[in-house]
């Protein structure tokens, strides 16, 4: 199979993952199709956990990783007047699993994947909406069909064209929830310890991510219906007017990120579906089991994804056998952490006063010593040596 004609379909980061890793198995013929017009990407930052930075040290990603990426020591849990409720001690989890918990900004990670992929003389071809995929074929917006042996569906959560290839439909289930993100940079120090910050109000959130003194990301979140009247206000007006009186670090944050730093998002994720496959088409990363923000792990997972599949496509002469297999060896994990962050937003973005205030009274009891061991297992499902 190491001849094979290899299409990915979208060049996010399992999109890229999944080729850097089958490059290293030795498939000669890979090519990355993208619908945007360059490599600019949205969004903030994200946390590579441990398991996500386990295989990308499998991956010879890591270093470069390490040098623009931050580490984590814990997951700090407050009220919104900023009383302690408790913290997940990531020291822990990352000495379970033998690596560490990185915060990085998506600009610095989707360079670096970049960067590789085109060390690896590996193209990508941008401007190729996908619009359909029939006989083993990619029809694009261009004109453009193009055939594979293989296509690997890296489109993602929102119109993903392989997932509705492979399950008849492709539809994302809103999660009644919208997240403000933004990043933010300085000349001066912002931030002084390297502690994720999660301030839980009732049906609204705000979370603060350092990646290193100088910069960091945010997440601030509310309850809300689809199309909701904040969609077309200004940001950083609302984002003031709805935590400008929590704690008073978060008003400095949202203030000092720039306009042009911050997104509104509507917060999407999908049903688990049991086949991830059909015919020479199969899925990964967020196409074949996208999970909320509260998950924690989506990227994390389309980076487990890549290491998997290609480890399997490389010892499994059949494509059909080889499919079933990585579905096989995926689905469980995958589901489990989608479920967890659907658990955990229905908790979060729960209005009634009477439940967040038993939320939080339960989260002041919590043995988080526990919950990190148990976090670590879970994560380290499946992941090599
Ligand atoms: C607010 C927020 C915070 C998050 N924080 C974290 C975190 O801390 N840790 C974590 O692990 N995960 C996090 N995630 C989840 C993570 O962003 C996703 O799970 C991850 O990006 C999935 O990667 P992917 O490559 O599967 O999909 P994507 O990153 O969505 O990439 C899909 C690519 O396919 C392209 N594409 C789509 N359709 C087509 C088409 N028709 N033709 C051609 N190309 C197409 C897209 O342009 C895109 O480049 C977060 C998500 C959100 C929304």
């Amino acid at each position: 199979m190491k001849k094979n004609k290899i299409i990915i379909l979208g060049a996010g980061v399992g999109g890229l993952t999944t080729a850097i890793a089958l490059h290293q198995k030795g498939f000669q013929n890979i090519t990355i199709y993208e619908r945007r017009k360059t490599a600019t990407t949205i969004g903030a930052g994200i946390v590579l956990w441990a398991n996500a930075t386990n295989i990308l040290d499998k991956l010879s990603l890591l270093n470069e990783i390490e040098k623009v990426g931050g580490k984590i020591n814990e997951m700090q849990r407050l009220t919104k007047k900023n009383e302690f409720l408790g913290a997940i001690n990531v020291n822990e989890i990352d000495k379970k699993i033998g690596f560490q918990s990185l915060s990085i900004s998506r600009k610095d990670l989707q360079e670096i994947l970049i960067q590789k992929i085109k060390n690896l003389n590996i193209e990508i071809l941008y401007h190729h909406k996908a619009t359909e995929i029939k006989n083993k074929a990619i029809y694009f917006d261009n004109n453009k069909t193009v055939f594979a042996d293989i296509i690997i569906g890296a489109d993602g959560r929102m119109n993903s064209v392989a997932r509705k290839y492979v399950n008849g439909n492709n539809k994302p289930v809103y999660q009644n929830f919208v997240n403000w993100i933004g990043i933010l940079e300085s000349d001066e120090p912002i931030f002084t310890e390297n502690n994720v910050l999660d301030f839980w109000g009732c049906g609204e959130r705000f979370g603060i991510v350092p990646i290193s003194k100088y910069k960091g990301y945010w997440a601030g979140a509310k309850s809300l219906p689809l199309n909701s009247p904040y969609k077309k206000e200004d940001n950083k007006d609302i984002l003031i007017k709805l935590f400008g009186h929590w704690s008073s670090k978060i008003k400095t944050i949202i203030q000092s990120t720039k306009d042009e730093n911050i997104k509104y998002i509507e917060v999407f994720d999908h049903n688990p579906i049991t086949n991830w496959h059909k015919e020479n088409v199969c899925l990964i990363g967020d196409a074949g089991h996208s999970a909320l923000p509260t998950s924690g792990q989506g990227a994390c997972q389309a980076i487990e994804d890549a290491f998997h599949f290609s480890n399997i496509l490389d010892i499994e002469n059949n494509m059909e056998e080889a499919f079933i297999k990585f579905q096989k060896l995926r689905f469980e994990k995958t589901t489990i952490i989608t479920m967890a962050g659907r658990n955990f937003a229905k908790s979060l973005f729960n209005t009634d006063r009477e439940f967040c205030e038993q939320r939080n009274k339960k989260a002041l009891h919590i043995n988080y010593q526990n919950s990190s061991i148990g976090i670590a297992e879970l994560w380290s499902k499946g992941l090599p040596n």
